[in-house]
């Protein structure tokens, strides 16, 4: 069986695993897809029954939807968009989950000196708009938005579980690392559930369980700069791609990604489009988010540095 794990971002992507071997029949193949996160969301689980996987998935995506609560931007009385709203004023204690996300968030805009940085709100907020008008901001909205964004503009106390944002004004975007932590936290729902042989995708991002029974791994197939897919057999891991193939704003015939690089607030660089392998989805949204944002050298520095991951690379015509 063939089941498209294309979100809206990314339809190249598919998942073939095949059907559970003859001698495994005691395994169902089993699954789920509902939007969250602004996009197609598939769990497949084996399971004993089909009793056992219904309840495994529903708590599954009971949590994805509560840190939905947590990490939308879209929706005002997110926590995130909440913290947001007291940018400039004291320390504010978070959640464990947003806390979480948010270090390790943090911890790659270190690694990656701000090319992936959970504080390009604002520059995101102006993209968004300049997509909409199909005009470039104006250069004071662009000054303000600078004095905004910048990952040492937030600060984390680990021991209170608070995080200061520096400036009113500020705005946190998880979009480049959430889905990720979302998926991650969804399998450790299934395992609390029993079921272990998984697999979670949205969009681009897929956290990948133990392997189907009598199997090594999951299939999965990425592409690469030599143009034809590679298959992987991957099991336990994340696997993410980001890339500039479809959202993208096109002004002045020019295109400008959806990522955007915190440090110039620009982003029309040679377009590509990474895959990132990495021990969890949460650290390979992010590396892939950043590799494109660094472009091809430095990306595969970052990426050799993390431990456990792999980055493919594909260059996309046209730009
Ligand atoms: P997708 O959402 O297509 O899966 P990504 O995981 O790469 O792609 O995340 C892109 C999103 O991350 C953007 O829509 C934006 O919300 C946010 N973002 C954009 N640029 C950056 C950046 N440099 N660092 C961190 N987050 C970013
Ligand atoms: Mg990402």
């Amino acid at each position: 069986m063939t089941v498209g794990l294309g979100g809206p971002t990314h339809g190249w992507r598919k998942l073939d695993d095949g059907s559970p071997a003859q001698q495994h029949r005691t395994y169902e193949r089993v699954h789920y897809s509902q939007v969250h996160l602004g996009v197609q969301v598939s769990l497949t689980v084996y399971a004993p029954s089909r009793e056992a996987a219904d309840e495994a998935c529903r708590a599954a995506f009971g949590r994805i939807a509560e840190l939905e609560d947590v990490m939308s931007d879209y929706r005002p009385d997110s926590e995130l968009n909440r913290l947001c709203a007291q940018a400039g004023g004291p320390p504010v204690e978070v959640s464990g989950d947003l806390f979480t996300v948010l270090h390790r968030a943090h911890d790659l805009a270190e690694r990656s000196r701000g090319a992936f940085d959970a504080t390009v709100g604002p520059y995101v907020q102006l993209w968004r708009q300049a997509r909409r008008s199909g005009t470039l901001p104006r250069p004071e909205d662009w000054r303000a938005a600078r004095a905004l964004v910048g990952y040492r503009k937030m600060r984390l106390d680990a021991a209170a579980r608070t995080v200061e944002l520096d400036r009113p004004g500020m705005r946190l975007d998880l979009g480049g690392v959430g889905k990720g932590y979302a998926l991650d936290e969804a399998l450790k729902t299934l395992r609390e559930h029993g079921l272990t042989r998984a697999l979670a995708s949205a969009g681009g991002d897929l956290a990948v369980g133990d392997p189907p029974p009598g199997r090594r791994g999951w299939r999965i197939r990425v592409w690469e700069a030599e143009g034809g897919g590679r298959r992987l057999v991957a099991a336990n891991c994340g696997v993410s791609t980001s890339g500039d193939t479809e959202q993208f704003a096109e002004i002045d015939g020019r295109r400008y990604s959806h990522i955007i690089d915190p440090r110039s607030g620009l982003r029309y660089g040679e377009p590509i489009l990474a895959t990132v392998v990495a021990p969890n989805a949460t650290a390979s949204d992010g590396l892939a988010t950043a590799c494109v944002v660094l472009g091809e050298r430095a990306g595969r520095e970052l990426v050799e540095a993390a431990p456990g991951a792999t980055l493919y690379l594909r260059r996309v015509g046209g730009g």
